[in-house]
């Protein structure tokens, strides 16, 4: 029989357009067909955040995701592997471009939901929900959930069946015997997948340079309630607030030391009604308000705050800035970091604990207690998955270059027959033949900038962050109907230093009154810029107009 040529034959393709080669902002695709009618399906649909120092003005940053929605015809839904905002926080804003189904288990069903309603998106998406170890079928894609641990609750990883064979797409995981609240890791299910032959892994590789195991969110309580109990004065702990296990353990360690707890700041309130909602946290205490707190004795306290990450506008912050309404920190006070330093928020969370400690509060960390363990798997709980799931094809994902390829290399000392490192925008070919990057979809970071979406390439969005760095100067000409100049110029400065003014206007004179030849506005936007540099040692944003009269 004739084989059919390579183009007409169906392919199975993996794209990632968020978080590889980045943290944050999770946008996988999976693509089954042959090339010129492939059918897809999306894992995970996250989001990153600015800074005010690189993306002024922009919050939230989510994955260019053009290509899908080229292509969406032909896209059968997006499924989401947990809650996390890297994960599922971009859903609500690409949404509306992508119009498919989204599918979820309870808690992350819950939690889009109220998203989708705060961007008045409610009736309009479909959100099904997946139970726990559910199936899912899309066209040619056959998925089965699978229960793992991670730091938030329901995290899944998803098997993904296909006529050329299966992946095991991980999401975010670590091997916790016991996460306290929900299953442990089904390692049942991912050793008889493993026995029936898994072609790839996409898989976390978050912790890939870190020896060891992440540990148990159930020494976290053990350590945490002994260390609250021997702290007097008022006691404010922060953690993420998605991390329901660690909730659950401060509400534990505050009843051991006799005290209530009080949640500050709202995505705590958001996180602790989601999880009654779909049945966790039966025995979480009811909190008390804060402005109840105030006739409290300071030893019956404890606020579980947000703002870990020295988030500006979260609740820490503001207590830090001795700038919150009701909850006041000082001497003899205690502040407990039940996390970890997000690498880039360094200088944000030691600018914020330094205004704590000028409080007079004390400030413990992980890095003088044991009071965080993380979400991601280390090395040893990457061996054991790899050893569960025995995969032909390792495709790190979820990380900087410098833990894919680590984990790229872990996994080949780990024998697996063959690990392929791609970035946002690679497109990778599973099978059939050996894995390989066959084409490039375009990629990159849109900024959501108020209530626009800017690609970060865009014009305007790139003249901000100059702007924020080296002003504006901009110059109008007057000039007859024969293009010469009669009149003074008239200059708009902003953010320019008064210094500028006299040399760029002198800048400015000699180049209309210079002989020299091209464009005479490209020439006297360049005199401007390079007299600010002579003075300065930075070149404003400069734009020249004429006016003919
Ligand atoms: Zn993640
Ligand atoms: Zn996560």
């Amino acid at each position: 029989m004739a084989q059919s040529s390579t183009s007409n034959s169906n392919e199975l393709v993996f794209l990632p357009l968020g978080g590889s080669g980045e943290i944050g902002m999770n946008l996988n695709c999976y693509g089954f067909g042959p090339p010129d009618a492939r059918q897809w399906i999306v894992v995970d649909c996250g989001v990153t955040f600015g800074r005010e120092t690189s993306t002024p003005g922009v919050d939230v940053i989510m994955p260019d995701a053009r290509f899908l929605e080229e292509h969406r015809s032909d896209l059968l839904g997006i499924v989401l592997t947990h809650a996390h905002e890297d994960h599922h926080g971009a859903v609500a804003h690409l949404w509306p471009s992508l119009r498919c189904p989204v599918y979820a288990t309870p808690f992350t069903a819950r939690l889009l939901r109220g998203k989708l309603e705060e961007a008045g998106l409610d009736g309009r998406v479909k959100v099904k929900v997946v139970p726990l170890g559910g199936k899912l079928k899309l066209g040619p894609f056959e998925m089965e959930f699978i229960t793992l641990t991670h730091s938030i609750l329901e995290p899944n990883a998803i098997a993904i069946r296909t006529p050329l064979g299966m992946i095991v797409h991980t999401g975010d995981w670590k091997i916790d015997p016991d996460p306290l609240i929900g299953e442990a890791t089904d390692d049942a299910t991912l050793r008889a997948l493993g026995d029936q032959g898994v072609l790839a892994m996409v898989c976390d590789s978050t912790n890939a340079l870190i020896e060891g195991e992440s540990g148990s969110e159930a020494d976290v309580r053990t350590s945490l309630t002994k260390l609250i109990k021997e702290l007097k004065g008022r006691v404010a702990v922060t953690c993420f607030a998605s991390n329901i296990a660690r909730l659950e353990t401060v509400a534990h360690a505050a009843r051991t030391a006799g005290r209530e707890v009080v949640l500050v700041g709202r995505s705590m309130h958001k996180m602790v009604e989601a999880a009654r909602e779909t049945g966790y946290l039966k025995d979480f205490p009811q909190a008390v308000e804060e402005e109840e707190a105030l006739h409290l004795p300071a030893d019956n306290v404890l606020y579980l705050c947000t703002g870990s990450q020295g988030e500006s506008r979260a609740a820490l912050a503001r207590i830090a800035r001795d700038d919150h309404r009701h909850v006041k920190l000082g001497k003899g006070d205690t502040v407990v970091f039940s996390s970890r330093v997000i690498p880039g928020n360094e200088l944000y969370i030691h600018e914020m604990q330094n205004k704590l400690a000028a409080l007079g509060v004390a400030v413990l960390t992980d890095e003088d207690h044991f009071v965080h363990v993380s979400g991601h798997p280390a090395r040893d709980e990457l061996a054991q998955m790899y050893r569960w799931v025995r995969p032909q094809i390792a495709v790190p994902v979820h990380g900087e270059m410098r833990h894919m390829t680590a984990h790229a290399r872990f996994a080949e000392e780990l024998q697996v027959p063959q690990a392929v490192v791609v970035t946002n925008g690679d497109m990778l070919r599973l099978a059939p033949g050996r894995a390989e990057i066959i084409d490039e979809a375009p990629s990159g970071r849109v900024f959501l900038d108020g209530r626009l979406m800017v690609h970060e390439d865009e014009g305007y969005a790139r003249a901000r962050r100059s702007l924020g760095y080296a002003g504006f100067i901009g110059i109008t000409l007057v000039l007859d109907t024969k293009g010469r100049v009669v009149a003074d110029p008239v200059y708009h400065l902003e953010g320019i230093p008064e210094d500028l003014f006299e040399p760029v206007e002198g800048a400015v004179l000699r180049a209309i009154n210079g002989k020299k030849r091209g464009d005479l506005e490209e020439n006297v936007r360049i005199a401007a810029r390079k007299a600010a540099h002579a003075i300065w040692g930075k070149k404003p944003i400069v734009r020249v107009e004429t006016v003919e009269i």
